[in-house]
């Protein structure tokens, strides 16, 4: 089995992703089209979507609550303290160090000489 990872750690001991609060919401299908991880389908019977890949959701990520008109999408918490305390937990600055360095060998044009600033 090809488990998913988040920057080492394995995304099946995380719980985040979206939660649809059905009563308030309307089908307007924004949630879906907002979501490139294919973390939703549609329920054509009910003609709301349904959270289908958990897993699949991006941790920290709250598009689709942000887009959603009725705001009947929940998070299991705040965005920012939830991905701060993995990584201070986990202890994961050298692994983050260590992809980054491997990411600018790999695209060594995303290295910008001085300030940045044109
Ligand atoms: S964006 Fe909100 S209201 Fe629209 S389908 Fe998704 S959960 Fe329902
Ligand atoms: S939070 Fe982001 S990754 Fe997760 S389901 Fe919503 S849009 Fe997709």
């Amino acid at each position: 089995m090809n488990n998913k990872t988040w920057h080492g750690l394995d995304r099946e001991n995380f719980d985040w992703f979206p939660f649809i609060n059905s009563e308030l919401c309307t089908g307007c299908g924004m949630c879906l089209l907002t979501c490139g991880n294919n973390v939703f389908s549609w329920n054509d019977d009910r003609k709301k979507p349904l959270v289908v890949n958990p897993k699949n959701c991006v941790i920290g990520c709250t598009s689709c609550g942000k887009l959603c008109p009725e705001n009947a999408i929940d998070f299991p918490g705040d965005p920012k303290s939830y991905v701060t305390d993995i990584i201070k937990n986990h202890k994961l600055f050298l692994g983050i160090r260590k992809e980054m360095d491997a990411r600018l060998s790999k695209f060594p044009d995303h290295i910008l000489n001085g300030s940045g600033n044109k």
